[in-house]
Order: C-alpha cells, then structure tokens, then sequence
C-alpha cells in the first residue's frame, strides 16, 4: 500500500466542503452518478471507435445500493475505469486552474455558494460531505488490474491493488451522522428522479424487500433490484412529451446547478442535416467566464454516442455561457478533434445552433423585459464581444445590447434610445471611459443635460473596444433604413448640435484661449471655448479619432504600448475662472489657472495626475492670492 499526499489545493477544498457546507447535501449523488455516466459515456465511444475495444461487451449499467448497519452507500458502473496513474491524477489534484478562484470565491462565502461545487470539476469530492471515508475501487477497461483508493478526506489518501471482475468503477461512502439519513431506498430513489432521472444509462437501485403473510407477521425478505431513472437522452425526445421540470432536471445534472436555468431552447433538426440540440442560458454567469481555459459548456454526442466535452469548437466564444447538447445522426463516430475543427456538418450545426439562440434572444428581449434585463445584467459582456466577433450576426446582437442611460432607469437598447430621440436629433450619443458614477456626473454631460439630450453610459471597459466599431446604428422602417450616427460626447466634433456660444464671447475670449495654450505647451493638444460647458470651467475630451485617455492609461497599466493621446481642454466662456483671465496679466497667475483647469478636467474623468503636487502646489497659490 502507498500513501500520497493531495495537492494543496484538494486538503483546502476538503476542508472547507467538510467543516462549512451544510445545505444541499444530497447533491453528492448526483455528482456521482454523473461521473459514472460520463464514464460509460467515454467506454461507449471507445468500443465504437477504437478496435482495441471491440471486445468489450458493453452493457451499461449504474448500480446503487446501501446498507443501514455498517452505514453506507455504494455506486458501481461498468464504464472506462481508471487504473493507479488515473486515480492519482483525478482524485488526488484538481486539473483545473479556475479553481483557485472558485476556492477564493467560495471561502468568502462558503454556505451559499455551495451549489458551485462541481462547477470546476470537484464534484467527486462533495461525497465528503456526507462521508468520513472514501473507497474507490477501479479497473481501467482494457486492463487486468485493479486499484483500491481509499481517503478520510484529510491530507492523503492510500492506493493499493484490488481485484474488481470487470471493467469500472465501484465507489463506496462511510457515511457520517449527518450522512445516514440517505441510506434509504425512499431517499435515494427521491435523490435519483430529481437529479438524475435523464441520465442516458439505467441506474438500478437494489434494497430489501421485507415480506409479510397474510396476517401482516413479517415472514422475511428478499432482495430487489429495481431501475429507477427513465434513463433516456432527454434531448432525443419530442418537446410535447417533455415537461418544464425534465428539462430543469437534466439541465441541474449536466450544469452542476441547483438553480433553475433562466430559459432552454430545444430544436430537432430534421431535413438535409438531421441532428438535436438543447441548450441552457444558466441563471448566473458561470465563474470561469472570463478565463482563458474556461470550461465550455456545450457536449457533442453523435448518434447518442458521447464524443466529447471539451470542444470550444462547438459554440463561438462570446457564446461560452450557454449549457447543452448537440447531438448529430451525420456525423461519424470516430470523428477525431482534428476533423472536428474543420468539419462542415459542425460548423453548418453551429452557424444554425447561434442562429436559433439569437432568434430565441430577440423574442424574450421584445416580449419579456423582466428576463431579458436579468440575461443583460449577467451577459452584457459577451455579448459584445460578438458584436466585433460575430460579423454576420452582427446587426441582429446589435440590438440585443442594453445600455445604461441618464434618460431612463435600469436598461435600454438602441431602438429604444432612438424613439424617444428630440426632433431633429441626428445622433446617438454616449459617454465612456470610467465608472458609472464618474460618467454620470461628468462636466461633458452639462450641456446635453441642459437640452434634455438623453445620453447612453458606457461603463464597461470593452465598450471602448467596440463602439468606435458601430459608427451607424440602422434601422428598418418599412422599405427605407434609418440611420443614425453614434457618437461619444468625451470626443471633439461631438458638440455640432449645441449651439450655446455666439461668435462674440468666441472672438473676446480668443487672447485668453491664446494664452492658455501657450502655457499649457504640449500638454494639450488644442484648447478650444466649449459649447458642452454649463457649471463647470473646464473639460477634457479627446480627438474623434482618438482613443480616450482612459484606454491609454489601461493600456499602460497592462504594459502595452500605449498610444500618447493629448487632450483637447475646453473652458467655459461663462466661467468666472476663465473669464477673470481676460484682463489678467500676471504670469504666474495665468500658469497656474491654466495648470488647475487642466488637471481637475483630467481628475473629474478619473485620469491619475502625472504630478499631482504640482497640482496642489498650484492650487494654494491661486487660493492664498484670494
Ligand atoms: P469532474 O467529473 O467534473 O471532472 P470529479 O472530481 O467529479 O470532477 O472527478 C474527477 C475525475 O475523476 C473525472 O474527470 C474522471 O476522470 C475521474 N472519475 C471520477 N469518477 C469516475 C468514475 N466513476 N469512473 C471513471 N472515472 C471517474
């Protein structure tokens, strides 16, 4: 016998799932009846697809069976097996690097984030919930060993040989106090319907049938064995024999989700490609969503026959939040991940399946707000990224964005921006480049404010990426496309509809413009009178053609090379701050009025000052000349 040490990271996981997470207990039967399917998933594939398994009979089955004496439960399959180098690799690390964070997320708020184990594949170790020790016993198909693994769910764990008559995997719980209460046919079979009644593989149950005679004496027992699934891939069935509950069922099981899934969208194919596809948008965003190595979501089946679930191929990347099946009739069965990147059925079932999605999108968003406004406030994000990924899509995503706005709580879309646009209003207008708060009280707003021009908030760092790549919104009115331009207020050239100044106060204020410039140098790339001024001195916007100077400072911080963006200052003709500048012929004062209004532009906008005590410096000289 050999002892091994778990990686850190599992000792941190048991710990945290054996001292903290009471609720839900139950779901580690679920979590083990899906490894179980997901192992007679992988030996199907093989028998079907390697000769060197052709000898195999397959007989798939899932055994569960307990005993309330010696207090435990036992779940046996007949699937792939794993030999000593599996065991030590599966169940003593955790492959996954998303899990550090999930182990992050779930020590701060460990009780009610229970229902994300298994989301980053600690699922087998959820058994500790209700298990002080741990036996798995397996045999890899195809070999002729056998290796027990046995855990207290401490530090370690020990392996030794075993002797197992077929091929699989036989794992048995030492049930804890809390843990007793499921060794019980009623409870087990309760656990199995709700959880796992989809699960394409029978899983019998076997208990004890006590006897009775005729006077109600019981007379003995026997054992029975009884399937306790339906046992039928969900996504095969036709929609009129499937209710709302069988689709949250096996949506749970394949998601590791106790919540209800948001909505499913169920299609079978039938015509020059036959296939089905059912997918789930998860109610909350799953955590490795904005990870490189997230773990998509998506399974390929073909023929019913399990063929992967690690193929990023199968969905478009702004669509990695969506759960399901895709399973094809066309498809060979021993189609190798290579083909799978370049095969035409897929990319026909893929281009259709995004179809399908989208169409399903553009009906909640126009019949449900309620729901689509919970889909925008988890997947916003992604769904921008298609917007500069997707291009055929592109118009169609385009309206699903919603928008924070100063006109309207809660979310809004172009469409809506666009009917309640003023008469004669030729753009669309936004505003980018900081945090919510700091856009909404930006001094560029002032004079859209003013005129009761409604203007969208652009808070996430992305839409800097993609709105300089809508510059039209379009829309269909009959035979004719409207079309307005999209513009952001934090830009120069932005300012054609406000028409505050008049030629004079320009023409008065151009020596001090002249002398602001001067002393501001090559600070500034202009300073210009300022038309979206109403109760500020001074703003920064930037050159239409011009990243913000947000986005450069982002890039920095990421160690890219940044593009050096000079800002265009522009000051309020009407402020007494600038005004004051007309007669004054101080140098030093002029300097430092020039330096303060620049620099509290840039703090408003949430830019670092690249001298701060200069700025200060500055400030209480102008304050003590008072
Ligand atoms: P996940 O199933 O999400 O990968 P688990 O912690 O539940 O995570 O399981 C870890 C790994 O252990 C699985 O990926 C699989 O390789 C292996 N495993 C678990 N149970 C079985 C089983 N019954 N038969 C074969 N392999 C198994």
């Amino acid at each position: 016998m050999a002892q091994y040490q778990f990686q850190t990271e599992v000792s941190r996981l048991l710990h945290l799932i054996i001292h903290s997470l009471y609720s839900n207990r139950e779901i580690f039967l679920r979590e083990l009846t899906s490894n179980a399917s997901d192992a007679l998933d992988k030996l199907k594939y093989l028998t079907v697809a390697d000769d060197a398994y052709k000898g195999i009979v397959f007989e798939p089955r899932i055994d569960i069976s307990f005993d309330k004496d010696k207090k435990t439960i036992t779940v046996a399959d007949n699937g792939v097996g794993m030999n000593e180098r599996d065991l030590i690799e599966s169940l003593g690390t955790i492959a996954r690097s998303g899990t550090r964070q999930f182990l992050e997320k779930l020590a701060a708020d460990v009780k009610k984030d229970s229902n994300l184990i298994g989301q980053f594949g600690v699922g087998f170790y959820s058994a500790f919930m209700v298990a002080d020790k741990i036996e798995v016993v397996s045999r890899k198909a195809g070999e002729d060993a056998a290796w027990k693994w046995t855990s207290e769910g401490k530090e370690s764990y020990d392996i030794e040989t075993a002797v197992r008559e077929t091929q699989g995997t036989t794992v048995t719980l030492f049930l804890t106090e809390e843990g007793e209460e499921f060794a019980s046919r009623w409870s087990i079979e309760d656990i199995i319907k709700r959880y796992s009644n989809h699960v394409a593989f029978p899983i019998y149950l076997t208990y004890e049938q006590k006897e009775y005679d005729d006077k109600g004496a019981e007379k003995g027992s026997s054992i029975k064995t009884d399937q306790v699934n339906d046992g039928a891939a969900i996504w095969r069935k036709s929609k009129s024999e499937l209710k709302h509950e069988d689709y949250v069922e096996f949506y749970k099981q394949i998601a590791h989700d106790t919540d209800e899934p948001l909505f499913y969208v169920h299609t079978k194919a039938e015509g020059t490609l036959e296939y089905s596809t059912l997918f789930y948008i998860p109610k909350k965003a799953p955590l490795d969503l904005f990870q490189v190595d997230y773990k998509p979501g998506v399974k390929l089946y073909v023929k019913r026959v399990f063929i992967t679930d690690d193929d990023k191929e199968l969905m478009p990347t702004w669509l990695r939040f969506v759960r399901g099946v895709v399973d094809s009739e066309d498809l060979p069965l021993n189609v190798s991940r290579e083909i799978l990147q370049k095969n035409k059925i897929l990319s026909n079932i893929r281009n259709a399946s995004v179809k399908k999605l989208l169409a399903e999108f553009k009906t909640i968003a126009e019949t449900d707000k309620e729901k689509w406004d919970a889909f925008v406030s988890q997947y916003n994000r992604p769904l921008k990224e298609g917007v500069y990924q997707d291009w055929t899509n592109r118009e169609a995503i385009i309206d699903l964005l919603r928008f924070k706005s100063t006109a309207v709580d809660g979310w809004t879309s172009f469409s809506d921006y666009v009917s309640r646009m003023k008469d004669g209003q030729k753009n669309i207008y936004y505003i980018s480049g900081g945090s919510e708060e700091t856009l909404r009280s930006s001094p560029l707003l002032e004079a859209w404010r003013a005129k009761d021009i409604e203007v969208l908030i652009m808070d996430e760092e992305i839409d800097e990426i993609i709105l300089p790549s809508i510059p039209k919104y379009e829309k269909q009115d009959g035979e004719t496309t409207l079309s307005w331009d999209i513009k952001g207020v934090n830009h120069t050239g932005t300012d054609s509809e406000l028409d505050k100044t008049d030629k004079q106060s320009e023409k008065d204020l151009l020596p001090v413009l002249e002398k602001l410039k001067k002393v501001l140098g090559d600070r500034v790339k202009d300073v210009k009178l300022s038309k979206r001024l109403h109760d500020s001195p001074s703003c920064i916007v930037t050159d239409e053609n011009d990243p913000s100077l947000q986005m450069a400072q982002m890039f920095k911080a990421m160690g890219q090379p940044a593009p050096d963006v000079k800002p265009v200052l522009e000051v309020n003709g009407e402020h007494p701050i600038v005004t004051r500048l007309k007669d004054c012929v101080d140098e030093e004062r002029i300097a430092d009025t020039a330096g303060v209004l620049l620099d509290q532009a840039l703090l408003v906008e949430g830019v670092r000052l690249p001298n701060s005590a200069d700025f200060v410096k500055r400030l209480n000289r102008l304050l003590s000349a008072v």
